[in-house]
């Protein structure tokens, strides 16, 4: 075991503080990485203060991690000490059931076991995130990261890249696809860059007005205040593909009605509360509602990829440890342009 610094949650209601976690030496497919930065993704502050009502604490947020290989296992054949690598939303899975087996791991059948707030499969407790300053997982659950990207845009790739690009090749966005992508955050901003990197015709749906400007930057062609009743009209019946990404409780139904015949609305989205959907707002227009998690190791892979060859990072606010409850704060304001990233030097 050695002593990791961190910083952690003691409860629902305190703010993150140092604390120090006992990291387990290397096991033989292990590849050890001491974390140079890590994303800030809203799941960490749901996470953090048990909206989603199944914490375990203390708890060590961080899914969006990237550093350098400091250590690997005698079996290790994927990394070598000094390689650039990342971990994002889960260390391990089942490997046996059909859907790991198709790489699918974030829909295990056995259950995944997540980087923080997860359950090691080895009975050895709850898994700490990369609000530290290593972390080691199995070299099948780790990633390979480009050199030629800024290293702290590449972090939120690992959550905000993969849960957007993910249901964008599921649903074959494309030349043609008229796309909205609802919320202008950190995985808002990412499906943006992303869908219009595509050849999708994006149109960003944002509560914000002083985020029209950004939104156009990013690649989307329309921008849509959804407070401005005349705007939100003229937007019925004309999604193929709505990307939901919105962290709070908010109204499907208003949505629903922008959606073409046989369009879909994907919540990636995760707010509190459950949703209210009558059936005749799925039933007229042959409508769907769908769901995406994350994405699975090959396919997180593939992205990374695709994000160093279309030169894709994400735009980023870097902020030491210590500013982390601020940061929280600020996000749920909005107030960030568009993903807070530690810089882990500053633990
Ligand atoms: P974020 O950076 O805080 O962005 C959320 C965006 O939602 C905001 O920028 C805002 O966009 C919009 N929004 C916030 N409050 C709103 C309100 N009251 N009404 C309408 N819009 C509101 O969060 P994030 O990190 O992108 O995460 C977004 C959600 O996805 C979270 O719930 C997170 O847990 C979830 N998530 C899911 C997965 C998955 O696998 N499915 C993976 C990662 C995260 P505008 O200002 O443009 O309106
Ligand atoms: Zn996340
Ligand atoms: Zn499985």
């Amino acid at each position: 075991m050695s002593s990791t610094k961190s910083f952690a949650a003691q409860s629902a209601d305190s703010p993150l503080a140092p604390w120090t976690i006992d990291r387990r030496n290397p096991k033989p497919h292990d590849v050890q990485i001491g974390i140079l930065y890590c994303g800030v993704c809203h799941s960490d502050l749901h996470t953090a203060r048990n909206e989603w009502g199944n914490t375990v604490y203390p708890c060590v947020p961080g899914h969006e991690i990237v550093g350098k290989v400091t250590a690997i296992g005698d079996q290790v054949t994927k990394f070598k000490v000094g390689d650039l690598a990342g971990i994002g939303c889960l260390v391990d899975s089942c490997r046996e059931c059909d859907n790991c087996k198709e790489g699918l791991e974030q829909y295990c059948s056995n259950g995944m076991v997540g980087t923080y707030n997860g359950k090691e499969k080895d009975g050895s407790g709850n898994t700490y995130g990369g609000y530290s300053k290593s972390i080691n997982a199995h070299e099948d659950f780790v990633l390979h990261v480009s050199d030629q990207l800024p290293l702290e845009g590449v972090a939120p790739l690992l959550c905000a890249g993969i849960t957007t690009y993910s249901p964008l090749r599921h649903w074959k966005v494309g030349k043609g696809t008229k796309v909205a992508v609802l919320g202008l955050g950190g995985l808002g901003h990412m499906g943006v860059k992303l869908a219009a990197s595509m050849g999708a015709e994006v149109t960003m749906l944002s509560h914000s007005p002083s985020k029209a400007a950004d939104a156009k930057r990013l690649g989307a062609a329309h921008f849509v205040l959804t407070s401005d009743a005349a705007q939100v009209k003229a937007c019925a019946g004309t999604f193929d593909f709505i990307l939901d990404t919105v962290s709070a409780d908010h109204d499907y139904n208003f949505y629903l009605g922008m959606l073409r015949t046989n369009g879909v609305m994907v919540c990636v989205g995760a707010p509190p509360s459950p949703a209210q959907i009558p059936a005749f707002n799925l039933i007229f227009g042959r409508r769907s509602v769908a769901g995406s998690l994350i994405g699975g190791l090959p396919e997180t892979q593939e992205m990374l990829d695709y994000c160093a060859e279309h030169q894709i990072v994400s735009d980023v606010e870097v902020i030491a440890m210590k500013d982390i409850n601020e940061a929280y704060e600020r996000m749920l304001k909005g107030d960030v342009r568009y993903r807070f990233v530690i810089d882990m030097a500053t633990l």
